[in-house]
Order: structure tokens, then sequence, then C-alpha cells
């Protein structure tokens, strides 16, 4: 595979923008050489400057459910884009894209639009804080958040204590009200309730998560971090930026039967433009300015061209709902990677929840971060090296969850088996 031009573009990205990225999930520190500089997307597949062309599993990290250049996404979005870009005052387009989502989301009476998933987790948060006239708040070690000072605290540390920052640059005191705990663990949870439960004005987690790779709630936990939260009076918040109309049409709330307080959205919601929304019970909601005293804001929040592709996305989602398609399609692939790594006697296992899916270098179900963790990184760099040598581009970490899109068509699925049979038996 040529990859000459991206080499000498990322070469002069990289003397101007810090690790010639910017977002770090894009640099290939975990697997090895450059990342490819991409020209277009179209339909399942990217091409890249030297013109590979490459099956697409990355989704851009999540909103592409549809695919690349879905054509009713992109005339909606040139249809608005000919009356201007930015109004700075309300639109039509505002409240018909809050209309989906409040239509479709169990947990969303109300919601206010921002630009990004940690816009949306951010703000929920001090919602949930300023609602309560609490401070603490439960995050889970693996669970990502976006990056709020709050939520990037040390994974694992910190249970009944001060969360540690994960990070340079944030202040002890911004993760001092961080209580983290472990995933799928009830009764961890519980016990830091007994202890904490009138200092906790929230919970947050990924009901599925997508961020230490896919892991899934085991039976009854997400229904227990609802009850606890009940009973002592927290917020429970699911950040669905990930798994909000990927899931299903409802996310994973709809999936599981289990509706919380507040929900964060974003990916999908923009269709491929920057969106986040977070939204809930009316009389949370309620409490955001200017109705409400907490304050929350932004110039670009609500932006016409964004909202016409979040509003075209989740309507062809909604027509078409290609959910058990997707569940089937991307069962077939998991089930042809896991008879592959079956075959070359490969330690591993898959995690999968509807279109999105981990393939882990690991001998024990991943049900936590502690287990994650534990997966052969370097084992991956191969197999991730391998895939893309053969034309499949799969998120550049262990630590992932990939992704299929309704555009996927079944001989991509087949070439896909096809590369993981021929890469897994060589590690
Ligand atoms: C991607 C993601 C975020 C952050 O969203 P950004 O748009 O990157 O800020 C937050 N929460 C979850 C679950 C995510 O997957």
């Amino acid at each position: 595979m040529n990859r000459e031009k991206s080499r000498a573009e990322f070469a002069r990205a990289s003397r101007i923008i810090p690790g010639g990225v910017n977002s770090p999930a894009r640099a290939f520190g975990a697997v090895g050489g450059d990342p490819l500089i991409i020209e277009r997307g179209d339909a399942a597949l990217l091409t890249d400057l030297d013109g590979n062309e490459l099956i697409d599993y990355v989704g851009s990290w999540g909103p592409h459910i549809l695919g690349h250049r879905r054509p009713e996404v992109i005339a909606a979005i040139q249809d608005v884009l000919a009356g201007g870009t930015s109004f700075g005052a309300p639109t039509q387009l505002e409240t018909q894209l809050a209309e989906l989502i409040v239509d479709a989301v169990p947990s969303v009476e109300k919601v206010r639009m921002v630009n990004s998933g940690t816009e949306a987790t951010m703000s929920a948060v001090r919602l949930a804080r300023g609602f309560t006239g609490r401070d603490a708040v439960v995050k889970f070690a693996g669970c990502y958040h976006g990056h709020v000072d709050s939520l990037l605290v040390q994974a694992g540390s910190g249970a009944l204590t001060h969360g540690v920052p994960s990070s340079p640059g944030i202040p002890a005191g911004c993760t001092s009200d961080t209580l983290s705990a472990e995933f799928n663990d009830a009764e961890g949870l519980a016990a830091l309730f007994e202890e904490r439960g009138d200092d906790i004005a929230a919970v947050i987690l990924e009901p599925v998560v997508g961020n230490m790779g896919v892991v899934l709630p085991q039976d009854g936990f997400l229904k227990a971090c609802r009850e606890l939260c009940t009973r002592h009076g927290a917020v429970l918040i699911f950040d669905e930026v990930m798994t909000g109309f990927r899931l299903s049409y409802g996310g994973a709330q709809e999936l599981f039967g289990v509706t919380p307080d507040l929900t964060t959205l974003g990916k999908i919601v923009g269709g491929g433009l920057p969106v986040g929304a977070y939204g809930g019970r009316a009389d949370i909601m309620d409490k955001v300015s200017p109705v409400g005293p907490v304050y929350q804001a932004g110039t670009l929040s609500g932006n016409p061209l964004a909202m016409a592709s979040g509003i075209a996305t989740l309507t062809v989602l909604k027509n078409e709902s290609p959910y058990t398609r997707l569940d089937e399609m991307t069962g077939g692939l998991v089930a042809g990677i896991e008879a592959a790594a079956d075959h070359a006697g490969l330690p591993h296992q898959t995690a999968r929840c509807g279109s999105m899916f981990t393939l882990f270098f690991n001998p024990e179900p991943v049900t936590n971060y502690g287990v994650a963790s534990q997966s052969d990184t370097e084992r991956f760099a191969k197999y991730f090296q391998g895939m893309l040598e053969r034309g499949v581009y799969l998120p550049c970490s262990q630590f992932e969850a990939n992704f299929v899109s309704a555009a996927h068509t079944e001989e991509q699925i087949s070439q896909t088996v096809a590369a993981a049979r021929e890469v897994l038996s060589s590690l």
C-alpha cells in the first residue's frame, strides 16, 4: 500500500499542529506509523491522499451510521447553506431537531443543543449539581465523557476518596468531588451511596461502554444505578453520545428499558457536523438559563447547517429503521472474526451491542476497565496494521468501538472477514 503522500502531508501537519492531529485518538501512537490523510468518503469507503480505498469501521468515531455522503444529508445541508450559515437567533431547524430528539429518546422531555459531546456532559453535570445543590459526581473507570476537567480522573483511583486528575493542567480541586467506581459493580456503587449518599449530585455512565472497547452492562446493573439514584435523590445521567441513535432509535435506554433523568447526545445527532445535546426531565431542564439559574450558553449552538445535518440523519433513521439489519450484519461480521481468531488459536473475546463491537486480545470476559486494560495491545497493533494493509480501516486502538454503518455491503463484510482470517492466522 502506497502511503507516500499521506506521509509527506502528515510531516507537514506535525510541524505546526501538536502531534499532527486535532484530536489524540487520530494519532497512531498505540499502533505505530503515521495516520493516513483522508481525502473523501463515499458510503462505507474512505479514500486517502494516495488513492487507497479502505472499508471504514471508524465512521468518524461514531456519527456516520448512514455512511459517508448520504444523499439526503448532503442535500439538506446544501439547502440550508443557501440561506446563510449562522444567525445567533432562533431558527425553525432547532425546534425541528429538538422535536425529533424528544420524540425518540424516552428520558428527554426538554433538550438544549450544544456543539460537542464534551459540552453536553459538562453542561449536564453542572445542571445536576445546580438542581440537587450537591457537589459529588460518580463516574465509572473506563467510561469517557469528553475532556471535561472534573471527569478526567485516573481510572480506578479514589473510590470513597478524592479523584486524582488524569491530566496535568487540572487542579486537584476540579476532581476532588469526583468519585470513581467500577463498571458493572452495583454493590460497590451501593457502598458509595451508603457512605456519601447525601453529597452525590449525579451518577454518570455510558450505559453500554464504547470507550474502553465495547463493554456491556451485566444483567441488572443499569437498573441498580437507576434505583440507587432514585433512593438517594441523585440525578442519573446516561452519556449516550456514542450509543444514542446507534443501538436503537431511542438509544441504550430504549434497548435496556432503563430511563435516566438526563441524557447526553452527540455524534449521530449531528450526522457528521458538530452537534451535542443534553436533555431530560422537564423539571430539571427548567433550571437551565434563561428559565432557571444554571448558566450555559453557546454562540454557535443550534447552528443551522449542523441542525439540518442532524434532522436529515434522524429522519432517515426514523423512516428506514436500519437497526435490525445492522444488528444482523454486525453479528455476522463478529461471528466471522471470532471464528478466525478461534481457528488461529488466539486468546480473545468479542463484545458487541448492535452495530458497535470490539475484538479484545484478552483471555478473560471484559466486564470492566481492570480486565480491559489487561488486553494484549502489541498483538492488537499487529492486527490493526495487517487489516490496514488489506484495505480495512479499524479504530487505531484496542480500547475503541468498531462501527458498522447502514452503507456497508455484505460483500464488504465478507472481504473484512477474509482479511481477518489472513491476519489473525499470521499473528
Ligand atoms: C465521543 C464521546 C464524548 C465526547 O464527545 P466529543 O464530541 O468528542 O466532545 C463523550 N461521551 C462519550 C460516551 C463519547 O463517546
